[in-house]
């Protein structure tokens, strides 16, 4: 393949610390194109899809729902709308089995199919959102319940809030093993993926757009580049970047691209650089053309325990069994259903979970892979953890305080940087599966801060509480003070009216006393 101008920008790339080179497995997926998933006759869709507050539901069960209406609105400003992905009717809104890591069940709205596929009134804007201002633009894609693709489901509108952002990257690395399904996406739908990021950049007001693929993706860099220039505008250019995990890490990917590091919890902004998925940019582009908010991603359904891997176009809610039976069925071997890669995914119980908006892929592996080990052997200290951390974290110590629950020690070792990338669990030669006690530690602290702020919550309402008591006490306090002092004048007046009316009576007496003694006196001089 030949190098056009705007793909030698890999020269000036830097690198981030640790990664790993690993195995890719991602041609098994990418035999056939993108097919669509066949509608089914029900759908369960969760009302937490997204990081943030869960969303408010606007139906009720028996209630008739047209195919994307909206079924819940964002809880807060982090927070995303959640559509029906059919036309059909609500038949209950109730806790069922998701797919999330706790294992927990979930509030979803369960959607009988009536296969009509009947549409809300849809209004799209077309090459008209030019006109349009950022803040509408971005009320269209909080609508739209768009949240970033690439696994973090982070409400995109909220990311797009700061504005004059010099750089757009659009993220297309896709750096785990086996996951295609931005490749795919890629590959098949690479105009609209830059119509997707055009929008993206007239909200930020960015001055260009930088889309980074991995260098083991050439159909897809190749699609993107007649893309760009099609456009021909020279806001796009691509940047291929080395195939090193986890260079799809948003921040990896910033030092790779920009070589500069987005600083302990501060913002890519701070940098000049917004960061979105391709597959994020291409939702945007369906609702500002189509007016269709997220109700379909696509998703890689691979491993050697399906019969025919792929990436399928898949409405969210469907079943994953629904799925895996259109990719011809479990293999004789099947072993486990992970969601999402080797390296970050984790297991699933059932076939019978939804699909949701984080859902890249369905990996199913065979009795005789190995890819997530149960058993270990104690840590021998070889230091191999370390050296392939890409966020400079000392993997075997957190390794060591979440095994003895030591949370103070755990904080100060930066437990909240780790980004679950894996890499420290790959390398490591025991076996030991480092990233389960991360996460298990880290729900554990999550668990107490909740429990903490719940009981400080508890105790403010009981000193509140207390409080109100108190202010009541002494109102009636005081009230029965003034009425005692209203009495006390009330009977001092009392007294005093006593008092002039015996003086008045006295003197009426004295009156009609020497009445008399004129009237005796008149009478003896007569
Ligand atoms: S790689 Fe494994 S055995 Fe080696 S130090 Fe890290 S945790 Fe211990
Ligand atoms: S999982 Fe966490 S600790 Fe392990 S290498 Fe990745 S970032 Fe470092």
């Amino acid at each position: 393949m030949n190098l056009t101008k705007s793909q030698t920008a890999e020269e000036s790339l830097a690198a981030f610390d640790g990664g790993l080179k690993l195995v890719s497995y991602k041609s098994i997926s990418t035999r056939t194109t993108i097919t669509a998933i066949a509608q089914s006759k029900q759908y369960i869709v969760p009302l937490q899809q997204h990081i943030g507050v869960i969303s408010q539901v606007l139906v009720k069960p028996g209630e008739k729902v047209l195919k994307g209406q909206m079924l819940a609105k964002p809880g807060n400003l982090i927070s995303a709308a959640i559509h029906s992905p059919v036309s059909g009717t609500i038949t209950d809104i109730t806790q069922h089995d998701v797919p999330h890591i706790s294992g927990l069940a979930d509030q979803c709205v369960i959607i009988e199919n009536d296969f009509n596929d009947e549409w809300i009134k849809r209004q799209p804007l077309g090459d008209d959102y030019n006109q349009k201002s950022s803040q509408d633009l971005r009320k269209i894609i909080r609508d739209s319940g768009i949240v970033g693709l690439g696994g973090a489901t982070f409400p995109s509108s909220v990311k797009q809030t700061e504005i004059n952002i010099k750089t757009l990257i659009l993220n297309g690395a896709e750096c785990e093993p086996y996951i295609t399904c931005d490749d795919a996406l890629m590959r098949e739908r690479a105009q609209e993926i830059l119509s997707g990021a055009d929008i993206i950049g007239h909200i930020i007001k960015a001055r260009q757009c930088i889309i980074a693929i991995e260098d083991n993706k050439p159909e897809a860099i190749k699609a993107i580049q007649s893309a760009i220039d099609q456009d021909g505008t020279g806001f796009f250019q691509i940047s291929i970047i080395p195939t090193i995990y986890p260079s799809g890490g948003e921040k990896q990917l910033i030092k790779i691209i920009t070589g500069k590091e987005v600083p302990k919890s501060r913002y890519p902004a701070e940098l000049d650089v917004l960061c979105h998925n391709v597959a994020t940019a291409y939702a945007i582009h369906r609702a500002i053309y189509f007016a269709e908010p997220l109700i379909s991603r696509i998703t890689t359904i691979t491993g050697h325990g399906v019969s025919q891997p792929q990436n399928v176009e898949v409405l969210i809610g469907t079943s994953m069994k629904h799925c895996i039976e259109h990719c011809g069925g479990y293999t004789d071997d099947s072993a486990e259903l992970i969601m999402g890669g080797p390296m970050m995914g984790f297991s699933l119980s059932s076939d019978t979970l939804p699909i949701v908006k984080a859902c890249n892929c369905l990996l199913i592996t065979t009795k005789t892979e190995d890819i997530q080990k149960e058993k270990h052997l104690p840590c021998i200290r070889c230091g191999k953890c370390v050296e392939v951390c890409p966020v400079r974290l000392l993997p075997q110590q957190l390794y060591w305080y979440a095994s003895s629950k030591n949370i103070d020690r755990l904080v100060e070792h930066n437990l909240f940087d780790c980004i679950e990338c894996g890499c420290c669990a790959y390398v490591c030669p025991s076996d030991i599966p480092l990233v389960q006690y991360y996460r298990y530690a880290k729900t554990t602290i999550w668990q107490q801060e909740r429990e903490r702020k719940s009981s400080d919550i508890s105790r403010l309402r009981y000193e509140a509480h207390q409080q109100r008591i108190e202010k009541q006490k002494r109102e009636r306090e005081e009230k029965l003070r003034k009425k005692r002092e209203m009495l006390k004048i009330k009977n001092a007046d009392s007294d005093k009216n006593s008092e002039q009316t015996a003086i008045t009576e006295a003197l009426a007496r004295a009156q009609e006393k020497k009445a008399e003694r004129l009237k005796e006196k008149n009478k003896e001089t007569d």
